[in-house]
């Protein structure tokens, strides 16, 4: 992918408690186009394959327990500098760090539960969109 795409996720929490619609009206209405979604339900070790970078930090176990415990939103999205603008939109990792106004201001429960996933990277964007979608799905 070149720099106009990146991935997210909304997390099990968002999602059960139904924020994935104020969250995708958010992104669309930052400018972002939806160019691949789908809901899907990640298997412990699926959860642990996606955030393999994170295997040797304290919070991994947790983290692919928690990303399993319930369906998420993936998502495929394009827009100009696409990873940094959509890390500002939607604030730090921490909520207690994050931004007035950002998406885990308004619904983020945790540092664990922190509604939605973006990349950090374009390589990872690349990666990461590849984790979920085919070919075929990425219009
Ligand atoms: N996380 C956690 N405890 C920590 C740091 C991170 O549970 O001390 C979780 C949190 O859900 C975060 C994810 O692990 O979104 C990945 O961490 P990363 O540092 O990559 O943050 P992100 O890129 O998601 O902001």
């Amino acid at each position: 992918m070149a720099n106009n795409k990146t991935f997210t996720m909304i997390k099990p929490d968002a999602f059960a408690d139904g924020h994935s619609g104020a969250i995708l009206k958010m992104i669309e209405e930052a400018g972002f186009k939806i160019k691949a979604l789908k809901t899907v339900k990640l298997t412990t070790e699926e959860a642990g394959q996606f955030y393999a970078v994170h295997s040797e930090r304290p919070f991994y176990g947790e983290l692919c327990a928690y990303m399993s415990k319930g369906p998420i939103i993936a998502a495929i999205l394009e827009k100009d500098n696409a990873v940094k603008d959509f890390r500002e939109l939607i604030g730090a990792t921490n909520p207690a760090e994050a931004a007035e106004g950002t998406i885990r201001k308004l619904y983020a429960k945790s540092l664990e539960a922190n509604a939605v996933h973006g990349s950090d990277s374009d390589e990872n964007a690349a990666i990461e969109g590849s984790f979920f979608f085919s070919e075929l799905e990425k219009i």
